[in-house]
């Protein structure tokens, strides 16, 4: 296999993987509690305040004390999908959180998009906090500004979905 190959994120295992952990915690309706999934999962959750030149960070997945450390001055649905992405990366990238190349996740991202894993918990993000099928009962019949109200997400991350799912 090419090294290609390999770094090609893989969008369908962190789909499954969301939705694994949803029909396994009995979650049918939104809005979808990220924090109390990951405490479900064993996984803290720590709303801190970074100083210096950690300012600029929303949040980080810390292995040692298998805990998500979040920016408590972020705004709470951007520090929701911060959840949701540090989560995917306890569930999806365990080994390499425990590396040296694992990275903090940026408040303005400008390389870590590069990275396949940051897609993929992204992705998992996306697919834990605006699951397939409660999306394809809602979708067609309410406002994208509607359906954020309803999942408890940002506009924006509601537009990157359906756009993702359906195309629009
Ligand atoms: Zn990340």
């Amino acid at each position: 296999m090419s090294a290609l190959m390999l770094n090609r994120p893989n969008y369908r295992r962190a789909e499954l993987e969301a939705q694994r952990i949803l029909d396994e915690m009995g979650v049918v309706s939104p809005p979808v509690n990220p924090v109390e999934i990951a405490k479900n999962l064993g996984v803290g959750v720590v709303f801190v305040t970074f100083t210096g030149k950690s300012r600029g960070i929303s949040g980080f997945f810390d292995c040692e004390e298998n805990s998500i450390f979040v920016n408590e001055e972020e705004f709470p649905l951007r520090q929701t999908f911060t959840v949701a992405h540090e989560l995917g990366h306890s569930v999806l990238h365990g080994d390499w959180a425990r590396s040296s190349d694992y990275q903090v996740l940026w408040r303005n991202p400008a390389e870590q998009y590069q990275d396949f894993r940051e897609k993929e918990a992204n992705a998992f993000a996306a697919s834990l906090l605006m699951p397939r099928d409660m999306m394809d009962k809602y979708w067609d019949s309410l406002s994208a500004q509607q359906l954020s109200r309803l999942f408890a997400v940002s506009v924006p991350a509601m537009r990157n979905r359906l756009s993702n799912l359906y195309g629009v």
